[in-house]
């Protein structure tokens, strides 16, 4: 199975992780619309957060759905470590470790209303958490960095972006900051969008981020792993999903859409909807007869899905400061979280998030993308990270493997990259385009065609649910 050669096993002994019964109990879907007459079926591909939202609402509404989903697990980005029972991990963290989607954007958000609801306890990472910037190869907060203003350029230009009014350029020629300051931007302004600084499009972030109606402070929940809480707020519809099911064809040339899978078994549908990644569609994973109208590829080009890995590694010892919680600025791991800041008594085990260029590069080196990762965090902080790397321990008492875990969301056939980003010259309307049915009958999707500027996250994921849903049900009243 491609998604367990993409997991990278390397300790023993860990637990299976799920939520205490009754500690979230599954909701139904509260709004009070009638339900909808209709005798057809709504097939759904994938069940992320999307698919598994669209399906929700849908069967709410009375819409016999069903959904076929590729992998083995519910979920899609979103994926726990504590999850993946084929994994035997030994690591120190007594709390979720995310093999995906870790960050939850906005208490008002689609996720963030979720998360309420289930009165979860949340970690705030601009109160509870000091952010780190690299810089000259040290890592310090904005405080400790005093008046720098290479740091200053970078931050002023992050948080000016909901207003930029510049010229339709990439993230970096949109910021012009010194090369001193190169990957810290690449890491706040482009990784953290999908892509590296210079593929990310400044005018369409800017775009977005101006749609956004919630307040956007970025969370992590204390106890619970993402993909427990994603099963049990859908646990009404888990049943309608068919696992291991990947689809290659969709053929809505006739009156019924013929859907096909890999092992050649055909599904029949009245309508559908593609939830699948922007990877999966760009790469051809699915094919569509009659192909897909032009506008629709037209705008599919505009907007990137790059390459994307995710490394979690265990240390002995928290030497990056136990306060810490995003540390910005490396150039092979751009993006990193203490991801026990506050949740835990150990804070030793950091994510590492990497999209774009620099994530095909990694990947590429097999597992010597660990120590490329060591060595840059060992010039950041004195040596300690290869002196601390948590090891496996051996029934001797001897010390085995290091202890850590990849997530190659590139190579993985299933999604095919980390998340869309429009890249220069793109905009929300290019999102629309991919957006569009076809013929009332084939709907689309996931966290690429959302139009209300929370692309490329869970938010965005579950407002295409409702958009798509909300189309879908349209066609049928208006029949
Ligand atoms: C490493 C990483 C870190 C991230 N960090 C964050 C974060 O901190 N916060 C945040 O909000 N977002 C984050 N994101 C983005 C977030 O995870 C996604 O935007 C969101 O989960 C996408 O949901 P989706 O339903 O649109 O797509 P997906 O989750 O990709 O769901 C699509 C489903 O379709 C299935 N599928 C694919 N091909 C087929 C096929 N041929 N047949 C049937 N099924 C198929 C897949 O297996 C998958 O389950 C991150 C993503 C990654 C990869």
């Amino acid at each position: 199975m491609k998604r367990r050669k993409a997991l990278k096993k390397i300790g023993i002994g860990f637990t299976a992780g799920a939520l205490m019964p009754g500690m979230i109990v599954s909701c139904s879907k509260d709004d009070p619309g009638p339900e909808v007459p209709y005798d057809g079926t709504v097939i759904i591909i994938g069940a992320g957060a999307a698919g598994l939202y669209a399906a929700d609402i849908l069967h709410s509404k009375g819409i016999s759905v069903k959904v076929l989903e590729a992998s083995n697990q519910l979920g899609g980005r979103i994926r726990s470590l504590r999850n993946q029972k084929e994994i035997l991990v030994q690591t120190s963290a007594d709390f979720p470790v995310e093999l995906g989607a870790e960050i939850i954007y906005g208490n008002s958000s689609a996720f963030g209303k979720i998360i309420e609801k289930y009165a979860l306890t949340k970690i705030e990472l601009n109160t509870q958490a000091t952010e780190q910037f690299i810089l000259d190869s040290q890592a310090k907060s904005a405080t400790d960095w005093g008046g720098d203003s290479d740091l200053a350029a970078v931050r002023n230009f992050v948080a000016a972006l909901p207003t930029y009014g510049g010229g339709d350029v990439s993230m970096k020629q949109a910021a012009g900051v010194s090369p001193r300051a190169d990957a810290l931007l690449n890491s706040m302004a482009g990784n953290f969008y999908g892509s590296s600084s210079d593929q990310v499009g400044a005018k369409g972030v800017s775009e977005a981020l101006g749609l956004i109606e919630h307040e956007n402070n970025p969370f992590i929940i204390k106890t619970n792993p993402l993909q427990d809480i994603i099963a049990s707020r859908f646990s009404q519809i888990t049943n309608k999903v068919q696992l291991n099911a990947v689809v290659k064809s969709i053929n809505y040339a006739g009156e019924k859409i013929l859907i096909t899978d890999k092992e050649g078994i055909e599904y029949e549908a009245d309508k559908v909807i593609v939830t699948t990644s922007l990877g999966v569609l760009k790469s051809g994973g699915v094919t569509f007869s009659p192909g897909l109208p032009a506008a629709k590829v037209a705008g599919m080009n505009k907007i990137g899905m790059d390459h994307c890995v995710r490394l979690a590694i265990d240390f002995k010892k928290n030497f990056w400061g136990e306060d810490s919680g995003y540390i910005w600025g490396a150039t092979l791991g751009p993006l990193m979280l203490n991801s026990g800041v506050d949740r835990s008594e150990f804070y030793r085990t950091l994510t590492v998030t990497v999209h774009g260029p620099k994530a095909q590069e990694l990947s590429a080196m097999g597992d010597g993308i660990l120590d490329a990762v060591l060595a840059e965090l060992d010039a950041i902080y004195n040596n300690q990270a290869s002196l601390f790397i948590s090891k496996v321990i051996n029934p001797d008492g001897t010390e085995g493997n290091r202890i850590w875990f990849l997530a190659d969301w590139g190579k993985d056939e299933f999604f095919k990259g980390g998340m869309s980003y429009l890249k220069v010259g793109a905009s929300v309307a290019d999102r629309e385009a991919l957006a569009a049915p076809i013929n009332n009958k084939i709907f689309f999707a996931g966290e690429a065609t959302d139009v209300k500027g929370d692309a490329g996250t869970i938010n965005g994921a579950l407002n295409s649910a409702e958009r798509v849903a909300e189309e879908l049900i349209q066609t049928i009243l208006s029949a």
